[in-house]
């Protein structure tokens, strides 16, 4: 192990929603087939301003879209060497249970236990062994920023797989925060022939269209229902992705799809909320709820080709970026959302 290492470094810890601090805590020891990544870049996830998802586990060190550096490998560790880029996911799974046989890999009991040490918002961060099946070299064209995408991306390519998108689909994506953009993304790329968004703030039409969205509707003009069938001639969307955590816009969502379509929830709502839904019209309209929970080691990897060959890059998702030190503002600004897409806390240049 390396000994030129500090004893400490910043992290940022968020005690609540109106505390968070950058500290100083103990750098984390690597054990000899861990490995430990100076952190360069790590987005903030719309997941780490939901304050009832976040505030049960408080405090922590929040931050599970970092890339950055192999700074120390333990003895035994000979899959990745210092100097080595990486992203690195902070949840694996084990592999061999049966929920991992079957593909589930994010209903793991492995994979929920495992984490990053002690979060992506750090300078340093210890990579488990049981994490290095789901941590990722990055081919020279991928920049920090870029793989700082990985695990965002990875979930709309989950969740892409399991709303069904294929060639010829007409798919209506909800809510135009960044997930909203990449989900127009990866629907591109898995085929979809038509994408429609919705959103209510004009910034994020536009911003849809121009990565590659064929219509908009303005839901604060007209209701997605009628939006949707005013584009399609009736017909609505045969893939239907809800964006926003609320029971308004999944049965908005469920209003929008198509005969024999599904509708997928990308987010979840807190607990103990109940959804109205009229098991009538599901019936006779064969329609299909799924949700979609985060991303598995079988996503990163598409979601890293993706990247790799520009089809998504942090250059059209990245509005905001703040040293460490800034984490703060970077947590408020994605809470408020707006004219706001990704924001990245720059770790290494802080
Ligand atoms: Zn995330
Ligand atoms: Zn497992």
């Amino acid at each position: 192990m390396k000994t030129d290492l500090p004893s400490t470094m910043a992290a940022v810890v968020v005690h609540s929603f109106t505390d968070i601090r950058v500290e100083q805590v103990p750098l984390p020891l690597p054990g000899p087939r861990d490995i430990l990544v100076r952190v360069a870049v790590c987005g903030v996830c719309s997941g780490d301003v939901m304050d009832w998802y976040i505030e049960a586990k408080a405090p922590l060190v929040l931050g599970h879209e970092p890339a950055g550096t192999v700074a120390a490998i333990g003895a035994e560790v000979t899959s990745f060497a210092v100097g080595d880029r990486v992203f690195m996911h902070h949840h694996a799974p084990c592999f061999v249970c049966e929920r991992c046989r079957q593909g589930l890999y994010t209903l793991c009991p492995t994979w929920k236990r495992s984490r990053l040490d002690p979060g992506g918002m750090a300078e340093y961060v210890r990579v488990p062994e049981i994490n290095l099946s789901d941590t990722l070299k990055l081919p020279d064209q991928v920049s920090f920023e870029d793989a700082s995408l990985v695990e965002p991306a990875a979930c709309a390519v989950k969740g892409m797989a399991k709303v069904g998108v294929l060639p010829g689909d007409t798919v209506l994506i909800t809510g135009l925060g960044v997930m909203g953009m990449l989900n127009i993304q990866v629907a591109r790329a898995f085929g979809a022939a038509r994408i429609i968004a919705a959103d209510r703030i004009p910034w994020r039409l536009q911003k849809a269209l121009d990565l590659g969205a064929d219509a908009v509707i303005d839901v604060s003009r007209q209701s997605l229902a009628e939006g949707v069938s005013r584009l399609t001639g009736g017909a609505m969307a045969r893939r239907v992705i809800v964006g926003p955590g609320t029971t308004a816009a999944m049965a908005d969502g469920i209003r929008a799809c198509a005969p024999g379509g599904t509708v997928l929830f990308f987010t979840p709502t807190p607990p103990g909320i109940l959804l109205e839904i009229e098991p009538h019209f599901l019936y006779f309209n064969e329609i299909t709820l799924a949700s979609s929970y985060s991303c598995g080691p079988l996503d990163t990897r598409q979601a890293l080709d993706l990247i790799g060959r520009g089809v998504i890059a942090a250059r059209d998702l990245v509005t905001h970026r703040f040293p460490l030190i800034e984490a703060a503002e970077a947590f408020a600004l994605t809470a408020r959302g707006g004219d706001s897409l990704k924001a990245l806390v720059l770790v290494e240049t802080s």
